[in-house]
Order: structure tokens, then C-alpha cells, then sequence
């Protein structure tokens, strides 16, 4: 028994995911065949994603945002946990990367709850705020370029509801924030944690799962 977060072995990782795990077949296939991408390690860990499900249903999201896309699980993993009217807005850069994803959002039957936008996620971000947007979004995950996350945190918290989630992707960065810095992205999360941990704006969590969490909700 413990009172401190518990450290995870490769076996007790693997009973977590045999104990917990329940994948849509699509989610599995695009997991296989992401695995043997060369960037495989951008994609989020699939209990991740279904915690991601789990919180979109807690707090009935129906209008979500998405920066940082990739081969599209996490989009995967949301689009099926909303409402049949739902959306969610995915930013990425990359036409290369988000191909892959869309046969098998189709599949899953989900394709026409994700808008992917190909553009710098602040231009899109900014064009919906200057559209009128803020305060409209239920959810957001942010999971993408670390040294522009404090800059699309910003965005995110006007463009969501009071109550409204962001989760915050890679908040541990394999444990590289609690040792001194010696790059740009472990700098600029280093200072987004501590910003967000003093943040009145907001009730956070840091939750150590996957790369670790940051969980923020507006108040
Ligand atoms: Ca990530």
C-alpha cells in the first residue's frame, strides 16, 4: 500500500492495459500501424486516449479542439466519445501525417465530427476567437510543438465554456522537467507547469499517466 502515486513496472503497465483497455477495432488497427511509423513515439498511449473518452463523456463535450493531430488517435478517441452532433476542430500541420488518419476515422463512422484544418494551430485558433468563438468549446488537447503550448493554452482558455477541460500533452517529458533544462521544449513546459500550477484562472490537476498530464478546467 502506498499514499504516493504508484511507479509502474512493465508488468503492472501491461495488467493496467489488460485490465482496463477497451479500443474501438479502428482505434487497434491505427495503433498497429502507427507503431511502425519513425515518429511513432508522438502518438498518445492508448489508455490515454481512453481517459481522454472518459472525461469528454463526464462533462458532455460536444465541441472540442484538437492541436496537434499526427495519425489521428487522440482524434479517434474523442470523435467516439461524442454525441452524434459533436465536433471537434483538429489542428496540424502536416497533410502527410493526418492522411493516415482518415480512412480510419471513416471506418469508425466518425469522419463527419473532425474538421482537420491544415494550418498553423495559432491562425486557427485566432480566426475562430476573431469569429466569435470564445467561450463555445467544451474540451481541448494540446499536444504539439512544446515551445508554442503556453501561446495555444492561451487561446484555448477563451475559446472555452466556464468548466470547459484543457488536457495538456507531455507535461512530464519523460521526467526531463524536474532536472535542470538543457533545451528549448523542456524549458518552455518547465514554465508552463509552473505557470499553470499558480494560474488562478483555473482548477489543475498534474497527473502522472502516459507522459504525464497537465488537466486544467476554467472556472
Ligand atoms: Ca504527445
Amino acid at each position: 500500500m502506498t499514499n504516493k502515486t504508484i511507479k509502474l513496472d512493465d508488468t503492472l503497465y501491461r495488467y493496467v492495459l489488460d485490465h482496463s483497455l477497451r479500443e474501438h477495432p479502428e482505434q487497434t488497427a491505427l495503433r498497429t500501424a502507427t507503431a511502425s511509423h519513425r515518429l511513432a513515439n508522438m502518438e498518445i498511449a492508448p489508455e490515454q486516449g481512453q481517459f481522454m473518452a472518459l472525461l469528454v463523456r463526464l462533462i458532455g463535450a460536444r465541441n472540442t479542439i484538437e492541436i496537434g493531430t499526427f495519425t489521428g488517435y487522440s482524434a479517434l478517441s474523442v470523435a467516439l466519445a461524442l454525441p452524434a452532433d459533436g465536433h471537434l476542430l483538429a489542428c496540424d500541420i502536416s497533410r502527410e501525417y493526418t492522411d493516415v488518419a482518415r480512412p480510419y476515422w471513416a471506418r469508425a463512422g466518425v469522419a463527419h465530427k473532425i474538421e482537420l484544418v491544415i494550418a498553423p494551430a495559432l491562425e486557427t485558433l485566432d480566426a475562430r476567437l476573431a469569429a466569435g468563438e470564445a467561450g463555445r468549446y467544451d474540451f481541448a488537447f494540446i499536444d504539439a510543438d512544446k515551445t508554442g503550448y503556453d501561446a495555444y493554452y492561451e487561446r484555448c482558455l477563451k475559446l472555452l465554456r466556464y468548466g470547459g477541460l484543457i488536457m495538456i500533452d507531455n507535461a512530464l517529458w519523460s521526467g526531463a522537467v524536474a532536472r535542470p533544462a538543457q533545451d528549448a521544449d523542456t524549458r518552455a513546459l518547465q514554465a508552463l507547469n509552473d505557470k499553470l500550477h499558480a494560474d488562478a484562472r483555473i482548477d489543475f490537476s498534474l497527473l502522472p499517466l502516459a507522459d504525464g498530464i497537465g488537466l486544467a478546467r476554467k472556472h
